[in-house]
């Protein structure tokens, strides 16, 4: 365990109180990599991962998959420095894999209105993969409100501001071993 697990936290001066426990966040992320051994045997998948949020679910993830895999990254930037989501997504950095014919599993940190996903999922379909799936550790279910494909989901969260374990407020926090969610509304 990491020793670096206080039940809340301080951020750019707003309060987070713990939402998603170490242990919480191990089990579930091993239950997804079982299912996704088993679902991907012989077909050695690719994981995209989709920078800087899913970094850490991502890489603890592959970990529990037991099968040959195989990964890349692409970056995207929606929220800039806010706690709201900004409605627009910019492309920082595609990915360098050739994925034609290839099965991707497209991993995010979470989805809020299912814009990025949705733009994501748009932007991979045109590269020709063999299938694409999509995997993402947090999903505010009552924020969604594009027409989102989502395959695997981690938990469902409410319409609050969380971060650690990879999300960041204004790039800090995301070496925060669990989840935290804010006390407030987050368009306070
Ligand atoms: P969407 O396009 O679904 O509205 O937003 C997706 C992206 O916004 C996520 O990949 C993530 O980077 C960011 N995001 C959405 N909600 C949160 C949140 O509660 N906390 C943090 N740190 N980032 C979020
Ligand atoms: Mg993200
Ligand atoms: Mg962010």
């Amino acid at each position: 365990m990491s020793l670096f697990n206080p039940e809340t936290v301080t951020c750019n001066g707003e309060t987070f109180s713990i939402y998603l426990t170490q242990q919480e966040l191990e089990e579930r992320v091993a239950e997804l990599g079982d299912e996704l051994s088993s679902k991907y045997e012989g077909k050695n998948p690719i994981f995209i991962g989709v920078l800087n949020g899913a970094y850490i679910f991502l890489s603890d993830l592959m970990r529990q998959v037991d099968i040959p895999c195989e990964v890349d990254f692409l970056k995207l930037s929606s929220y800039g420095d806010e706690k709201v989501s900004s409605g627009e997504v910019t492309d920082l950095k595609d990915i360098d894999a050739d994925i034609e014919d290839r099965h991707v599993i497209l991993v995010e940190d979470i989805v809020d209105t299912g814009l990025s996903m949705n733009y994501l999922v748009d932007k991979l379909q045109k590269k020709n993969p063999e299938s694409i799936a999509t995997v993402t550790l947090l999903h505010k279910t009552e924020a969604t409100h594009h027409d989102v494909q989502l395959d695997y989901v981690g938990f469902e969260i409410p319409t609050l501001f969380v971060l650690g374990y990879g999300l960041d407020y204004a790039q800090e926090g995301r070496n925060l071993a669990q989840i935290y969610i804010l006390d407030s509304d987050p368009k306070e």
